[in-house]
Protein backbone atom coordinates (compact mmCIF):
# COMPACT_ATOMS: atom_id res chain seq x y z
CA UNK A 1 0.00 0.00 0.00
CA UNK A 2 1.02 3.57 -0.56
CA UNK A 3 2.23 5.34 2.52
CA UNK A 4 2.33 9.08 2.07
CA UNK A 5 5.24 10.02 4.20
CA UNK A 6 6.00 13.55 5.33
CA UNK A 7 9.21 13.97 7.28
CA UNK A 8 9.17 16.39 10.19
CA UNK A 9 12.06 18.39 8.75
CA UNK A 10 12.58 19.39 5.13
CA UNK A 11 15.57 21.17 3.74
CA UNK A 12 14.69 23.51 0.88
CA UNK A 13 17.45 25.51 -0.72
CA UNK A 14 21.19 25.12 -0.26
CA UNK A 15 22.52 22.48 2.08
CA UNK A 16 23.40 23.60 5.56
CA UNK A 17 25.80 22.09 7.99
CA UNK A 18 24.21 20.18 10.86
CA UNK A 19 24.07 22.35 13.95
CA UNK A 20 23.57 19.63 16.54
CA UNK A 21 25.95 16.79 17.06
CA UNK A 22 24.80 13.45 15.74
CA UNK A 23 24.70 11.97 19.23
CA UNK A 24 22.43 14.77 20.30
CA UNK A 25 20.21 14.18 17.28
CA UNK A 26 19.90 10.52 18.10
CA UNK A 27 19.16 11.44 21.67
CA UNK A 28 16.49 13.92 20.62
CA UNK A 29 14.85 11.30 18.49
CA UNK A 30 14.92 8.65 21.14
CA UNK A 31 13.39 10.85 23.76
CA UNK A 32 10.79 12.55 21.58
CA UNK A 33 7.44 10.84 21.57
CA UNK A 34 6.84 11.80 17.96
CA UNK A 35 9.97 10.14 16.68
CA UNK A 36 8.76 6.57 16.55
CA UNK A 37 6.37 5.78 13.75
CA UNK A 38 3.95 4.11 16.08
CA UNK A 39 3.81 0.71 14.47
CA UNK A 40 4.85 -0.93 17.68
CA UNK A 41 7.78 -3.29 17.80
CA UNK A 42 7.46 -7.02 17.65
CA UNK A 43 8.56 -8.93 20.72
CA UNK A 44 12.18 -10.04 20.87
CA UNK A 45 12.67 -13.07 18.68
CA UNK A 46 9.90 -12.07 16.29
CA UNK A 47 12.29 -10.38 13.90
CA UNK A 48 13.18 -13.66 12.31
CA UNK A 49 14.94 -12.81 9.11
CA UNK A 50 17.38 -10.23 10.33
CA UNK A 51 17.85 -11.34 13.89
CA UNK A 52 18.77 -14.81 12.74
CA UNK A 53 21.88 -13.36 11.07
CA UNK A 54 21.82 -16.16 8.54
CA UNK A 55 18.91 -15.31 6.29
CA UNK A 56 19.67 -14.73 2.63
CA UNK A 57 18.70 -11.12 3.16
CA UNK A 58 21.52 -10.35 5.55
CA UNK A 59 24.45 -8.40 4.09
CA UNK A 60 26.59 -11.47 3.75
CA UNK A 61 25.02 -14.67 4.85
CA UNK A 62 26.65 -17.78 6.23
CA UNK A 63 28.48 -19.87 3.68
CA UNK A 64 26.94 -23.19 2.90
CA UNK A 65 28.24 -24.13 -0.52
CA UNK A 66 31.84 -25.26 -1.12
CA UNK A 67 32.10 -23.64 -4.54
CA UNK A 68 35.51 -22.63 -5.93
CA UNK A 69 36.70 -19.14 -5.00
CA UNK A 70 35.98 -16.31 -7.36
CA UNK A 71 38.82 -14.42 -8.99
CA UNK A 72 37.33 -11.05 -9.76
CA UNK A 73 39.52 -7.95 -10.02
CA UNK A 74 39.94 -5.70 -6.99
CA UNK A 75 39.22 -2.28 -8.41
CA UNK A 76 36.55 0.16 -7.42
CA UNK A 77 34.70 2.49 -9.74
CA UNK A 78 36.17 5.96 -9.46
CA UNK A 79 34.66 9.08 -10.95
CA UNK A 80 36.29 10.52 -14.06
CA UNK A 81 34.96 14.05 -13.79
CA UNK A 82 36.89 16.74 -11.90
CA UNK A 83 35.79 17.26 -8.32
CA UNK A 84 35.30 20.86 -7.10
CA UNK A 85 37.17 22.11 -4.06
CA UNK A 86 35.22 21.95 -0.85
CA UNK A 87 35.34 21.00 2.82
CA UNK A 88 36.09 17.37 1.91
CA UNK A 89 38.90 18.12 -0.56
CA UNK A 90 41.74 15.66 -0.10
CA UNK A 91 39.48 13.09 1.57
CA UNK A 92 38.54 9.75 0.06
CA UNK A 93 35.18 8.09 0.66
CA UNK A 94 34.45 4.57 -0.56
CA UNK A 95 30.78 3.73 -1.00
CA UNK A 96 29.82 0.07 -1.18
CA UNK A 97 26.46 -0.55 -2.86
CA UNK A 98 25.36 -3.81 -1.25
CA UNK A 99 24.93 -6.87 -3.49
CA UNK A 100 24.73 -6.57 -7.30
CA UNK A 101 21.70 -6.81 -9.58
CA UNK A 102 23.56 -9.51 -11.53
CA UNK A 103 24.23 -11.75 -8.52
CA UNK A 104 21.04 -13.73 -9.12
CA UNK A 105 22.47 -14.95 -12.43
CA UNK A 106 25.83 -15.95 -10.94
CA UNK A 107 24.88 -18.33 -8.17
CA UNK A 108 28.02 -20.43 -8.42
CA UNK A 109 30.35 -17.46 -8.23
CA UNK A 110 28.61 -15.68 -5.36
CA UNK A 111 28.34 -18.89 -3.34
CA UNK A 112 32.11 -19.35 -3.37
CA UNK A 113 33.44 -19.18 0.21
CA UNK A 114 35.78 -16.40 1.24
CA UNK A 115 37.64 -15.90 4.51
CA UNK A 116 36.21 -13.14 6.65
CA UNK A 117 38.15 -13.20 9.92
CA UNK A 118 35.64 -15.16 12.00
CA UNK A 119 35.23 -18.04 9.56
CA UNK A 120 34.14 -18.16 5.96
CA UNK A 121 31.18 -16.60 4.21
CA UNK A 122 29.63 -16.68 0.80
CA UNK A 123 31.38 -14.37 -1.65
CA UNK A 124 28.23 -12.29 -1.86
CA UNK A 125 24.44 -12.66 -1.70
CA UNK A 126 21.56 -11.59 -3.89
CA UNK A 127 20.02 -9.32 -1.27
CA UNK A 128 16.33 -8.90 -0.59
CA UNK A 129 13.48 -7.15 -2.44
CA UNK A 130 10.14 -5.53 -1.77
CA UNK A 131 7.02 -7.68 -2.15
CA UNK A 132 6.45 -5.91 -5.47
CA UNK A 133 9.91 -6.95 -6.67
CA UNK A 134 12.06 -3.83 -6.25
CA UNK A 135 15.48 -5.35 -5.62
CA UNK A 136 17.71 -4.26 -2.78
CA UNK A 137 20.62 -4.27 -5.25
CA UNK A 138 18.88 -1.57 -7.31
CA UNK A 139 18.09 0.42 -4.18
CA UNK A 140 21.69 0.31 -2.97
CA UNK A 141 23.05 1.42 -6.35
CA UNK A 142 20.61 4.32 -6.57
CA UNK A 143 21.30 5.62 -3.07
CA UNK A 144 25.06 5.15 -3.56
CA UNK A 145 25.06 7.17 -6.77
CA UNK A 146 23.08 9.96 -5.09
CA UNK A 147 25.54 9.83 -2.20
CA UNK A 148 28.48 10.08 -4.60
CA UNK A 149 27.02 13.20 -6.21
CA UNK A 150 26.50 14.86 -2.82
CA UNK A 151 29.98 14.04 -1.53
CA UNK A 152 31.71 15.12 -4.73
CA UNK A 153 30.00 18.50 -4.42
CA UNK A 154 31.82 18.83 -1.11
CA UNK A 155 35.15 18.02 -2.75
CA UNK A 156 35.58 14.38 -1.75
CA UNK A 157 37.15 11.75 -3.96
CA UNK A 158 34.47 9.05 -4.13
CA UNK A 159 35.00 5.44 -5.19
CA UNK A 160 32.19 2.91 -5.53
CA UNK A 161 33.03 -0.76 -5.03
CA UNK A 162 30.72 -1.49 -7.96
CA UNK A 163 28.70 0.79 -10.16
CA UNK A 164 26.51 -1.66 -12.04
CA UNK A 165 29.57 -2.15 -14.22
CA UNK A 166 30.40 -5.77 -13.45
CA UNK A 167 28.36 -8.97 -13.85
CA UNK A 168 28.34 -9.89 -10.14
CA UNK A 169 29.93 -9.11 -6.79
CA UNK A 170 32.48 -8.02 -5.70
CA UNK A 171 32.94 -10.62 -2.99
CA UNK A 172 32.72 -9.25 0.55
CA UNK A 173 36.48 -9.56 1.08
CA UNK A 174 37.15 -7.60 -2.07
CA UNK A 175 34.62 -4.96 -1.02
CA UNK A 176 36.70 -4.47 2.13
CA UNK A 177 39.96 -4.53 0.20
CA UNK A 178 38.86 -1.73 -2.11
CA UNK A 179 38.38 0.59 0.88
CA UNK A 180 41.70 -0.50 2.35
CA UNK A 181 43.65 0.00 -0.87
CA UNK A 182 42.11 3.42 -1.37
CA UNK A 183 43.20 4.26 2.21
CA UNK A 184 39.67 5.61 2.53
CA UNK A 185 38.92 8.11 5.28
CA UNK A 186 35.45 6.57 5.57
CA UNK A 187 33.58 3.65 4.00
CA UNK A 188 29.83 3.11 4.02
CA UNK A 189 28.13 -0.05 2.79
CA UNK A 190 24.55 0.71 1.73
CA UNK A 191 21.81 -1.88 2.30
CA UNK A 192 18.13 -2.33 3.00
CA UNK A 193 16.90 -5.13 5.20
CA UNK A 194 14.56 -8.07 4.64
CA UNK A 195 12.82 -8.64 7.98
CA UNK A 196 9.21 -9.45 8.88
CA UNK A 197 6.31 -7.08 8.29
CA UNK A 198 5.95 -4.65 11.18
CA UNK A 199 9.70 -4.41 11.64
CA UNK A 200 10.53 -0.87 10.63
CA UNK A 201 13.22 1.76 10.61
CA UNK A 202 16.92 1.98 9.88
CA UNK A 203 20.00 0.80 11.69
CA UNK A 204 23.72 1.31 11.30
CA UNK A 205 25.97 -1.73 11.76
CA UNK A 206 29.31 -1.16 13.49
CA UNK A 207 32.35 -3.46 13.44
CA UNK A 208 33.02 -5.53 16.55
CA UNK A 209 36.54 -6.15 17.85
CA UNK A 210 37.78 -9.04 15.70
CA UNK A 211 41.30 -10.41 15.56
CA UNK A 212 42.64 -13.34 13.58
CA UNK A 213 42.55 -15.06 10.23
CA UNK A 214 43.46 -11.92 8.33
CA UNK A 215 41.19 -9.62 10.31
CA UNK A 216 42.12 -7.00 12.89
CA UNK A 217 39.56 -4.33 13.63
CA UNK A 218 41.19 -2.98 16.80
CA UNK A 219 42.05 0.35 15.19
CA UNK A 220 38.74 0.91 13.47
CA UNK A 221 36.21 0.05 16.17
CA UNK A 222 36.19 3.49 17.81
CA UNK A 223 36.33 5.68 14.67
CA UNK A 224 33.73 3.48 12.98
CA UNK A 225 31.38 4.02 15.91
CA UNK A 226 31.93 7.75 15.63
CA UNK A 227 31.14 7.56 11.92
CA UNK A 228 28.08 5.42 12.56
CA UNK A 229 26.64 7.62 15.29
CA UNK A 230 26.95 10.68 13.07
CA UNK A 231 25.31 8.90 10.14
CA UNK A 232 22.46 7.66 12.36
CA UNK A 233 21.79 11.12 13.75
CA UNK A 234 21.78 12.78 10.36
CA UNK A 235 19.67 9.99 8.85
CA UNK A 236 16.99 10.63 11.46
CA UNK A 237 17.09 14.33 10.67
CA UNK A 238 16.89 14.13 6.87
CA UNK A 239 14.49 11.21 6.46
CA UNK A 240 12.35 11.48 9.58
CA UNK A 241 12.69 7.70 9.91
CA UNK A 242 12.92 6.26 13.37
CA UNK A 243 15.72 3.93 14.45
CA UNK A 244 14.86 0.28 13.96
CA UNK A 245 12.12 -1.07 16.19
CA UNK A 246 13.45 -4.63 15.92
CA UNK A 247 17.21 -4.43 16.33
CA UNK A 248 19.62 -2.27 18.28
CA UNK A 249 17.26 -1.45 21.17
CA UNK A 250 15.97 1.72 19.47
CA UNK A 251 19.46 3.19 19.24
CA UNK A 252 19.72 2.77 15.47
CA UNK A 253 23.07 1.07 16.11
CA UNK A 254 24.07 -2.59 16.06
CA UNK A 255 27.49 -4.20 16.39
CA UNK A 256 28.38 -7.39 14.51
CA UNK A 257 31.37 -9.67 14.10
CA UNK A 258 29.95 -11.81 11.31
CA UNK A 259 30.27 -9.45 8.35
CA UNK A 260 33.37 -9.88 6.22
CA UNK A 261 33.00 -6.40 4.81
CA UNK A 262 33.52 -5.00 8.32
CA UNK A 263 35.90 -7.61 9.77
CA UNK A 264 38.39 -7.21 6.94
CA UNK A 265 38.34 -3.43 6.84
CA UNK A 266 41.40 -1.53 8.04
CA UNK A 267 39.71 1.85 7.62
CA UNK A 268 36.64 3.26 9.42
CA UNK A 269 33.58 1.55 8.00
CA UNK A 270 29.91 0.98 8.74
CA UNK A 271 26.93 -0.61 7.06
CA UNK A 272 23.54 1.07 6.99
CA UNK A 273 20.28 -0.84 6.62
CA UNK A 274 18.10 2.02 5.43
CA UNK A 275 14.77 0.32 6.12
CA UNK A 276 12.92 -2.97 5.83
CA UNK A 277 11.99 -3.82 2.24
CA UNK A 278 9.51 -6.47 3.42
CA UNK A 279 7.42 -4.04 5.42
CA UNK A 280 4.83 -2.25 3.25
CA UNK A 281 5.25 1.12 4.96
CA UNK A 282 9.03 1.04 4.82
CA UNK A 283 8.86 -0.28 1.24
CA UNK A 284 6.80 2.75 0.24
CA UNK A 285 9.65 4.93 1.45
CA UNK A 286 12.45 2.86 -0.05
CA UNK A 287 10.78 2.89 -3.49
CA UNK A 288 10.37 6.68 -3.45
CA UNK A 289 13.05 8.64 -5.31
CA UNK A 290 12.45 11.61 -3.06
CA UNK A 291 12.98 9.53 0.06
CA UNK A 292 16.12 7.95 -1.39
CA UNK A 293 17.53 11.43 -1.92
CA UNK A 294 16.84 12.24 1.72
CA UNK A 295 18.50 8.99 2.72
CA UNK A 296 21.58 9.81 0.66
CA UNK A 297 21.64 13.30 2.15
CA UNK A 298 21.56 11.94 5.69
CA UNK A 299 24.39 9.53 4.99
CA UNK A 300 26.41 12.25 3.22
CA UNK A 301 25.92 14.70 6.07
CA UNK A 302 26.96 12.03 8.56
CA UNK A 303 30.13 11.29 6.61
CA UNK A 304 30.87 14.98 6.17
CA UNK A 305 30.30 15.63 9.86
CA UNK A 306 32.68 12.79 10.73
CA UNK A 307 35.40 13.94 8.33
CA UNK A 308 35.30 17.57 9.45
CA UNK A 309 34.94 16.94 13.18
ZN1 LIG B 1 21.95 -6.18 1.97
Amino acid sequence: MRHDFTPPISRPGPRRRPVLTAAALVGVCLTAAGCADGDGGLPPGAAQETASRSASSSPDATASSPAPPSSSPSTGSGSTKPVPRGPLSGRTVVIDPGHNPGNRDHTREINAPVKMGTGTKECDTTGTATDAGYAEALFTLDVSRRLRTLLEKEGAKVVLTQDGDRPFGPCVDERARIGNEEKADAVVSVHADGAATGNRGFHVILPAAVHGDGADTAKIVAPSRELGVRIAGNFVRTTGSAPSNYIGGNTGLDTRDDLGGLNLSTVPKVFIECGNMRDPKDAALLTSKGWRQKAALGIADGISSYLTR
